[in-house]
């Protein structure tokens, strides 16, 4: 019998206070997981799904920290050991998508940034959360990269070199944890209305012309993405590592062509 059921498992989401990371908390915690919240900004909104949370029974605690800081992941991976007694969900969803421009626009310290935080924030979180994984012989890692690992993307360099990294990392992280229980996976979203991208979504033009791009036709809503997630954490994903799984309306599989060519 297919059942998602993450009761007693300990799950910790990036970004989880907006858009998409926001969703994925709502929908593990749905599945019974106990839920900490990472935030950097927002603390309000952190709270607010914090009690989401706990008002279905699950434990959940916000925890602030910069994944691009180091000391602060230790810190966080050391408040989430001490919440929740441990790591067996890691879900690397927070990510930005930088400031739009040209390579030989912008200055340099706008791809380091971008990196920083999309790439090697996910690796910190990574290396923390196997240290645990890898020691209890259990866990699962779900990083989210983007179709942009995949589409190139004029003006956003940084971007989709961070996305790309992101899936390659997945990709080798998923090799070397797989003999002792943990799976690493991708999920590549395709264009969700969540705050990363309302200049797209509230300009009428800029949504003609991205619904243009996707043969469903429209943006994909957060829940879409985060049910995804739910599933691949649980046992009934307990095949699958290694991989990128898209969702994305279609928009990798040549929209162009939906209608002739
Ligand atoms: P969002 O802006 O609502 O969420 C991003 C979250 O990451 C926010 O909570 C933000 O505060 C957090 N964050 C940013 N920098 C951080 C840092 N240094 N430390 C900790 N947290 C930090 O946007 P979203 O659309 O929900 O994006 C979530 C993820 O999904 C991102 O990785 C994004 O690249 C990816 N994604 C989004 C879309 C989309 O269409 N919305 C498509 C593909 C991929």
């Amino acid at each position: 019998m297919i059942n998602i059921n993450l009761t007693g498992k300990r799950a910790l989401v990036t970004g989880g206070n907006s858009g998409i990371g926001e969703a994925v908390v709502d929908a593990l915690s749905d599945a019974g997981a106990d839920v900490a919240v990472n935030y950097i900004s927002h603390p309000d909104a952190a709270g607010a799904v914090v009690e989401r949370v706990k008002a279905k029974g699950s434990r959940s605690v916000a925890i602030q920290a910069d994944v691009s800081d180091e000391t602060q992941v230790a810190g966080m991976f050391e408040k989430m050991d001490s919440a929740l007694g441990g790591i067996d969900i890691l879900v690397n969803n927070a990510g930005i998508d930088g400031k739009a421009g040209r390579a030989w626009e912008l200055d340099t310290a706008h791809w380091k940034r971008v990196l920083d935080i999309n790439l090697t924030g996910a690796f910190l979180m990574s290396h923390e959360a196997l240290r645990r994984m890898v020691g209890q012989r259990s866990g699962v890692i779900i990083n989210m990269t983007s179709v942009h690992e995949m589409i190139p993307w004029s003006g956003y360099a940084a971007y989709t070199a961070s996305k790309a990294g992101l899936s390659m990392m997945t990709k080798t992280l998923a090799q070397e944890a797989a003999p002792f229980g943990v799976r690493v996976l991708s999920v590549a979203p395709g264009a969700i209305k969540t705050p990363i991208n309302k200049s797209v979504w509230s300009d009428p033009g800029g949504l003609a012309d991205l619904n243009r791009k996707i043969p469903m036709g429209r943006m994909g809503e957060r829940a879409e993405i985060a049910g995804m997630v739910a599933v691949l954490a649980s046992n009934v994903a307990s095949y699958a590592t290694g991989s990128s799984i898209f969702i994305d309306g279609g928009m990798t599989d040549f929209a162009d062509f939906s209608h002739g060519g």
